[in-house]
């Protein structure tokens, strides 16, 4: 997995990685950062890989754009 920072293809705002597996430390301190996104344990068919920082609601999976509120998937 990439680990580059990569630009939300909906609102241009910077996109940030989701953390999967149970948190680290050093993962708190980075969300905090607004780093990371820590993701959980649970692993689901919607579990995002990338969160947009400027909404919430742009995420990418796979390289799918989700807007979530929509239902809406471009
Ligand atoms: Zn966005």
């Amino acid at each position: 997995m990439s680990s580059k920072a990569s630009a939300c293809p909906v609102c241009g705002a910077r996109m940030i990685p989701v953390l999967h597996g149970f948190p680290c430390k050093g993962d708190w301190e980075r969300q905090k950062r607004g780093e990371v996104v820590l993701g959980g344990c649970i692993i689901s068919a919607t579990t995002p890989d990338r969160v947009c920082k400027g909404d919430p609601a742009h995420w990418l999976r796979k390289g799918t754009v989700v807007e979530e509120r929509g239902g809406l998937y471009l």
